[in-house]
């Protein structure tokens, strides 16, 4: 038996649902065979992560259907929601351990093995350099409660902060922007903003193609009563940006003149509420000082982006009265990443629109997971948004999981790897501008201090990261995610200093 709602192949988008308040309802189904049970899960292929039951028969996953009471996709699926789990069904799928033995070979190993080997490994190392020789790399495909257990463990257990995971190359500059701006890596948004914007910005985000699902919830806006107006911003004629109101195709890594550009036409025209900014923001008039220097015939000159576009662009920005703002990896993986990604948090800032119905920020995700492994700690955060540089935060945690003080890090100032950090952290960072990495960030990683990285912000303008530890002898040991060449070569410029490779 085999069976389907649509041709998600064929018809990506599917036929129109319009609406303005609710998004209604619409399954979506792809069977193989008829399931013997159905188990409640989440597809997360895309960082929309649509709410789908799996259909389950002799183990194997037989079939899928979207669940109508989510609200992230009420029922809908994409192509690959409705058909990637059919790779599961591949024999070329890891499906045990392997450890590479002395014949340098991967070799199967039973569960217990492996694990077995993994504890003593781990132990022998912290013995001989302390956890902070420990560093955990995952996967972004973990779920919630997943993530929270590698937290404790890497935490709580050995005691390591040196976590990450797919989110370093994925959206650490969203991670970056959204701390810059709103103090914490939450969202401060939601995707059931978009049912009664009046607005909504995409930078850098073809979302028609990365988050199908919800591309379809903003075209059956589109197509209902009062549509939002769209302004798209990227160099490519996405499908995304055919529908918008006003496209903007700037010249590659030339984000942030736009949007300065963007914000100085929105700041002219008396666009902005300043009660929201007096009581909500700092150093909005240094804001307003930068970007008077970006004139509309200036952007045209360093963007391509003709004046009049970028005036109709910032009047519909300027004019609507809620607005959401997504951005995805054409800023990430551009030039001047997290500076273009809080210039756009700047836009809805100076607007006042966040915090309101209809109003909000997405820096998106690859994977919904890819949120997860941040708001758990499983990178190089606390669990829950807690913050490194809150004592109470830390103690809470500490208190939380009962034991060590060196999982709250910062409560343990005898510990040299901290007490001293902010100095040395500019020492180092001093250092990896004498090797030649003016253009790049170097940002605070967990090991690093927010007042190192506020020193840092006037050289924001890359997405590599890297941040610097002092171990207990005193020696220099460079540690973050980022350690290849820059941490080798600030090991070969100190003699006296060791690197993690
Ligand atoms: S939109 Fe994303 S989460 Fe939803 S079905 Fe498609 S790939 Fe999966």
């Amino acid at each position: 038996m085999t069976a389907q709602s649509r041709d998600s192949i064929d018809n990506i988008w599917v036929d129109r649902t319009p609406y303005v308040g609710k998004w209604p309802d619409r399954p979506d189904y792809q069977l193989a065979d008829e399931p013997e049970r159905w188990v409640q899960s989440a597809c997360v292929l895309c960082s929309n992560g649509c709410g789908l039951d799996i259909g389950v028969k002799e183990g194997k996953i037989v079939a899928v259907r979207g669940r109508t009471d989510d609200r992230v996709n009420r029922g809908r699926l994409g192509p690959k929601g409705m058909h990637g789990w059919i790779a599961n069904h591949s024999d070329n799928r890891l499906t045990q351990p392997l450890i590479r033995r002395d014949s340098g070979q991967l070799e199967p190993a039973s569960w217990d093995e492996a694990m077995e080997l993994i504890v003593r490994r781990s132990k022998e190392i912290y013995e001989q350099y302390t956890a902070n020789a420990i560093g955990f790399y995952t996967s972004g495909q973990l779920f919630l409660e997943e993530y929270y257990t590698l937290a404790v463990i890497g935490k709580a257990g050995l005691g390591t902060p040196h976590m990450d995971g797919n989110t370093r190359l994925c959206t650490a500059t969203a991670a970056a922007a959204l701390k810059e701006s709103f103090g914490s890596d939450g969202q401060p948004g939601s995707d059931t903003d978009l049912d009664m914007t009046e607005g909504i910005l995409h930078v850098g985000h073809n979302i028609s193609n990365t988050q199908t699902v919800l591309w379809m919830r903003i075209l059956d806006r589109l197509s209902g009563p009062n549509p939002p107006k769209l302004v798209v911003i990227d160099p490519r004629r996405t499908a995304t940006a055919a529908k918008a109101d006003v496209h903007l195709a700037p010249r590659v890594g030339t984000n942030v003149p736009l949007l300065n550009g963007l914000l100085h036409l929105i700041i002219e025209a008396g666009h902005i509420d300043q009660d929201f900014i007096d009581n909500h923001t700092m150093d909005f008039d240094k804001l307003r000082q930068t970007v008077a220097k970006y004139s509309p015939e200036r952007v045209e000159e360093l963007t391509d982006v003709p004046v009049a576009d970028l005036r109709a662009a910032a009047t519909i920005l300027g004019e609507v009265k809620s607005l959401v703002s997504t951005v995805l990896q054409g800023v990430y993986q551009s030039n001047q990443a997290t500076a273009a990604a809080v210039q756009v948090n700047n836009i809805n800032l100076i607007r006042g629109l966040s915090g309101k119905p209809g109003s909000g920020v997405l820096q998106m995700n690859g994977q919904p997971t890819a949120q997860n492994t941040r708001e758990c700690g499983a990178d190089g955060d606390l669990p829950a948004f807690r913050n490194w540089e809150n004592p109470d935060h830390a103690q809470q945690l500490a208190d939380l999981w009962e034991h060590r003080k060196r999982t709250a890090p910062r409560l343990e100032t005898a510990d040299p790897c901290i007490g001293d950090l902010p100095l040395r952290g500019k020492r180092y960072f001093k250092d990896a501008l004498d090797l030649g990495h003016q253009s790049r960030r170097v940002a605070a990683g967990p090991t690093s201090s927010t007042r190192d990285a506020r020193s840092q912000r006037p050289l924001r303008g890359g997405s590599r990261w890297f941040s610097y530890r002092d171990d207990p002898s005193g020696r220099c040991r460079a540690a973050g995610s980022d350690l290849g060449r820059e941490n080798r070569l600030l090991h070969e410029r100190r003699p006296d200093s060791a690197y993690f490779a």
